[in-house]
């Protein structure tokens, strides 16, 4: 069974919330609003959870099932609740008050390598678009920076693109770091895009922030799906770089 392109969407949108998502503790989960908001979905019904359903959540929870995987809409809850619908249950045959399940659901989440089945192109809310208020546009922020951020370190296989080396941790995760070539905020004001952004190691991550080296394209390892502009690189070598 073939995962349709809205079920892909709000399964690469969940893959970015799993690190801080905490197993057992649904405060640390995404609200079905906070899903309409970052995927920029409209409001199809009264409930936000009945809208959600038929926009890519029925898709995704059918396909988990089908193929066996985690069950990843658990982490999708109403805020009131703090609770996935009575339907995240059903569907897998449980119980509605089994947290146990649900939990054990999540940490599988977190571990299950979801990276061949996320969206191709992936976009999070467009910059220009109204959200209702303040909480959210911060929220939406946040996440719009951790997908992106995500995105770069999946296409470079978490390896530094000046030293090649992808730092280990436990369970056989990989570590690297995301910098912004032209810095966010002032005084250098640099854009949240990819075009921007270079997967490096933390070593290589405080010598780019403080201006220690250069970036030369030769050196920089590049991939096809991820393109760097000379504008931000020339930027850091004149404003950033200290020689
Ligand atoms: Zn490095």
């Amino acid at each position: 069974m073939e995962l349709d392109v809205q079920g892909r969407n709000l399964l690469s949108l969940l893959v970015t919330r799993l690190d801080k998502a905490v197993p057992g503790r649904p405060e640390t989960y995404i609200g079905y609003k906070e899903c309409h908001v970052l995927l920029g979905l409209e409001q199809q019904r009264e409930k936000w959870g009945e809208s959600l359903k038929s926009q890519g959540l029925l898709s995704l929870a059918g396909w988990t099932e089908t193929n066996g995987f985690p069950g990843i809409t658990g982490l999708i809850v109403s805020l009131s609740t703090l609770e996935p619908g009575k339907g995240y249950f059903h569907l897998f045959d449980k119980d509605e008050v089994n947290y146990d399940w649900w939990a054990e659901q999540i940490r599988s989440a977190k571990s299950f390598d979801w990276s061949p089945y996320l969206a191709e192109k992936f976009d999070l809310v467009p910059s220009d678009l109204e959200v209702p208020n303040r909480e959210d546009i911060s929220i939406s922020r946040i996440i719009r920076d951790t997908a992106l951020s995500y995105r770069v370190k999946l296409i470079h296989g978490y390896k530094c693109q000046l030293c090649g080396i992808a730092l280990s941790m436990p369970n056989g995760k990989k570590y690297a770091e995301v910098h912004h070539i032209k810095p966010l905020g002032q005084p250098h004001d640099g854009p949240d895009v990819i075009e921007n952004m270079i997967c490096v190691c933390p070593n290589h991550h405080a010598q780019l922030d403080y201006g220690a080296i250069k970036l030369l394209a030769n050196n920089v390892r590049t991939k096809q799906e991820h393109q760097m502009s000379d504008r931000f690189i020339d930027y850091h070598n004149e404003s950033i770089y200290r020689p």
